[in-house]
């Protein structure tokens, strides 16, 4: 184990070691840049706590932005600990979501919540579309009054009608802030309609068994802060801090509580982040957790208990990288400047281009992609090569492109996948089948495909379910049954209706069978994926779903990797070792089916915005969301879409708030850091945008960018001084694949060089070669950067 500990600190410099062996006991805060190791040390220094301090992997927390870092995490402290017989499985690592899902679902019952599962965003949003059609003219008159003066809840066009999305980002707001509606409806006399939607929203909630994603939060706060369930927690540690709200930090706080140190009272909390990564928006709260967390020592007077460590060699991208990121920062207001120093020596100029659409971009992309791959030695292969998109519409066009010339590519799903109507669909109906007491699930499915039921008698069944639900009874099924039987007297229905009703009725009742020797196959160890397989495709043909999307590729394709997510999905079995302290009660209570478990896993990944893909992206170029590459990085990486409307995007240029402009500049920032050694980025005219504005043509070039001016954009392959330097820093910069072997390259490659790539025939004697030029020399210049 000491061996372990000295080799972890032998591969940081000194400020990171710093970091990795700082005192267990108390708090600890890394703030700084991009690519300086942050996650690197949070990894380290879980491995130290457990190597050096002897803390039992059980009892630590970590918590991660997305699933796939978690993976990662994992994976890494595996290979450092794998051979000294630590057990990483044991760890409490996740997202902040997925960890109180897991708490809840282990002692949910403790403080009354059983059989729960995870609504997702379509079904806050049908609640609270059902909601407002309820509202009567007065009550939406007061709303959009009091909207208008304080409240950002209506849509920007000319009526001012209610946003349902805003409005449940309000509510969202309310709820991880703490607020709840008694007290947010207290507050202020304007608050009393908008306080009364929210009571509503709650209670439809809890009739149909689902907790939203601050629910899950704010339960799991509760639950931990009133049951000694996590008693055993050593330390905590979290990375992306400067993403975390209000209701995080206090979990943070209530996670390592259990511990605190008995002499001194102080948790033992260590967390790391950079403010100018921060991009989603909690009230500007890039620093306010960091400052936050600092009081909440301080007012005990325990301030020699919290560290505060910044980190500033970048270790991930080159200098010319690093200055245009730290150029488009360093406008930002409130800032605290900081310089980062780049590990390498030698450095490309990011390269720009301008295009005059969206087909061009994309047509742009793929041939640079296709330069790049032609590079001798497999010099850069598929999968060192990501796009980041602002808004996941901005991938069609590429899409198009790289199927036609054949480059392989992945779109890591954001939620943008999940909120496709095929996705939303066949996802409805897994939910429905998943549990019996969720109205919402079977109003969306009942009429769609069309079962012939009318719009009035869904309506009298919703307000029927309604009713009874009000007076406690749960089970759904047995309710509509009774209808459709014709037994009841208060909704009769006309017979082709009642007799549609008992065929969907019993098409469920089937797949529920199905689902039960899933179960049970799966609970004896049994391989289920032929099961799951039968079960999926009886499903999406008997709902009728196949009918509606099968004639479409790329619907059915998406129905596929639904499938392909269900078949590899396997309940986290982790949690059941994972508390110690769990009763045989705990654990019963705990019993839950397969479906329910895959479909909560996706909400969870869903609202963390995590890739969902099981696929491998070996051999794939990436495609991803800015939002989705947090933490991520590529040696090549191309930012399109550089023009006003796209990024910043046409919502937050509309609101005019600058707050959200400055949070889109965070956002390129976060892009541009993710690069390694190669930095593409390009900008279009929207043709629509400037066929409107064709006397005078508009700005398109993003403001974040304008005043910077780029030299030609110098490509790796244009001759062979910049190809042999491409490969010095891929050398560095990939130190995980096998070197590549200049002298080799050399010899090889001379010839096909000396025609290829140097049409000057300024190709140089191989003894020249071996002494590696300053680039600067050749008169190769960085992009001239300017600021007004
Ligand atoms: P971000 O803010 O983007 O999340 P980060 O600060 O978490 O960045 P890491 O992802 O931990 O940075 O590290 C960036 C890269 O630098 C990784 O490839 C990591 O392996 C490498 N790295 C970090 N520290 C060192 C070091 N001391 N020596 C060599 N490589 C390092
Ligand atoms: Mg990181």
């Amino acid at each position: 184990k000491s061996e372990v500990a000295s080799n972890l600190l032998s591969d940081l410099n000194d400020k990171q070691s710093e970091c990795v062996s700082a005192p267990p006991t108390g708090g600890l805060q890394i703030i700084a840049g991009p690519g300086t190791g942050k996650t690197k040390v949070l990894v380290s220094r879980v491995a130290y706590l457990i190597t050096v301090h002897n803390i039992d992997p059980s009892n630590i927390i970590v918590t991660t932005f997305t699933k796939k870092a978690a993976n990662e995490m994992l994976e890494r402290l595996g290979s450092i600990l794998g051979n000294v017989g630590v057990d990483c499985s044991k760890l409490l690592i996740g997202t902040f979501h997925s960890i109180c899902y897991r708490l809840l679902r282990r002692y949910g019952h403790k403080i009354g919540l059983g059989g729960y599962t995870v609504a997702d965003e379509s079904d806050a949003a049908l609640i609270l579309k059902d909601l407002e059609h309820d509202l009567s003219s007065e009550e939406v008159e007061q709303l959009n009054k009091s909207s208008k003066r304080y409240l950002d809840i209506t849509k920007n066009d000319a009526k001012g009608t209610l946003d349902s999305k805003k409005l449940r980002s309000h509510i969202s707001k309310l709820k991880s802030d703490g607020i709840d509606s008694e007290s947010y409806a207290s507050r202020d006399d304007r608050n009393l309609v908008l306080s009364q939607i929210y009571t509503k929203y709650q209670e439809q909630l809890k009739i149909n068994h689902l907790l939203d994603f601050d629910d899950c939060l704010l339960h799991c706060y509760h639950l931990v802060q009133q049951h000694p369930v996590l008693n055993f927690i050593e330390h905590v540690l979290v990375d992306e801090f400067q993403d975390t709200n209000d209701l995080q930090l206090s979990l943070v706080f209530e996670f390592a509580r259990g511990n605190a140190n008995s002499t001194v009272s102080c948790e033992n909390v260590t967390v790391v982040g950079d403010p100018d990564q921060s991009i989603y928006g909690f009230r500007n709260a890039r620093y306010v957790n960091f400052s936050k967390m600092k009081q909440h020592y301080e007012v005990r007077n325990l301030q020699d208990h919290i560290k505060v460590i910044a980190l500033n060699r970048n270790y991930r991208s080159t200098k010319d990288i690093l200055e245009i990121s730290e150029i488009i920062m360093r406008q930002q207001h409130n800032r605290i400047q900081k310089t980062l120093t780049s590990s390498f020596d030698h450095s490309f100029s990011p390269i720009y281009a301008s295009l005059n659409s969206a087909i061009q971009e994309a047509r742009w992309i793929s041939l640079q992609i296709q330069a790049l791959l032609s590079l001798p030695d497999k010099l850069i292969k598929y999968q060192d090569i990501a796009i980041l998109v602002r808004s996941a519409s901005q991938t069609r066009c590429l899409e198009n492109e790289f199927l036609r010339n054949r480059v392989p590519y992945i779109i890591v799903k954001g939620r943008a996948f999940w909120t496709r109507k095929e996705v939303t669909s066949i996802m409805d109906y897994l939910k429905v089948i998943s549990t019996k007491y969720s109205k919402i699930s079977y109003l969306k499915t009942l009429n769609y495909p069309k079962r012939g039921l009318g719009e009035k008698t869904l309506k009298n069944m919703d307000s029927f379910l309604e009713s009874k639900l009000a007076k406690g009874e749960r089970d759904v099924p047995m309710i509509l049954q009774d209808i459709a039987n014709g037994n009841n007297k208060l909704l009769r229905l006309p017979t082709k209706a009642s007799n549609e009703l008992s065929k969907y009725l019993r098409f469920l009742e089937s797949a529920r069978d199905q689902l039960d020797v899933i179960d049970d196959h799966y609970q004896k160890g049994v391989d289920i994926t032929k099961l799951l397989e039968d079960f999926f495709d009886f499903v999406y043909s008997e709902s009728g779903l196949k009918k509606e999307f099968d004639g479409d590729t790329n619907q059915k394709q998406n129905i596929e990797e639904v499938k392909k997510q269900l078949l590899e999905f396997r309940p986290q079995e982790d949690s059941l070792r994972m508390f110690d302290g769990a009763t045989s009660n705990d654990i019963a209570e705990e019993h839950r089916n397969f479906l329910q478990e895959f479909i909560s896993s996706m909400g969870l990944n869903e609202q963390s915005l995590d890739d969902q893909n099981s696929q491998s992206v070996d051999g794939k170029v990436s495609v991803s969301t800015i939002h989705g590459s947090k933490g991520l990085e590529w040696p090549v990486v191309f930012v399109p879409g550089l023009s006003e409307g796209i990024l910043p995007s046409k919502f937050c240029i509309q609101s005019d708030q600058e707050d959200s402009v400055e949070e889109e500049r965070r956002c390129l920032y976060v892009a541009t850091t993710r690069a390694k050694t190669l930095l593409y980025m390009s900008s279009y005219i929207d043709s629509h945008e400037s066929e409107t504005h064709f006397r005078s043509p508009i700005e398109h070039k993003s403001r974040f960018i304008k005043n910077i001016s780029f030299d030609a954009g110098r490509v790796p392959f244009e001759n062979w001084w910049t190809l042999e330097k491409l490969y010095q820093i891929m050398n560095l910069a990939c130190p995980l694949q096998s070197k590549f072997d200049l002298d080799a390259f050399y010899s090889t490659y001379e010839d096909r060089l000396k025609s290829l790539y140097d049409k000057e025939n300024k190709f140089p004697s191989s003894s020249e070669s071996r002494h590696i030029p300053n680039f600067e020399d050749r008169g190769f210049k960085s992009a001239k950067l300017q600021i007004e």
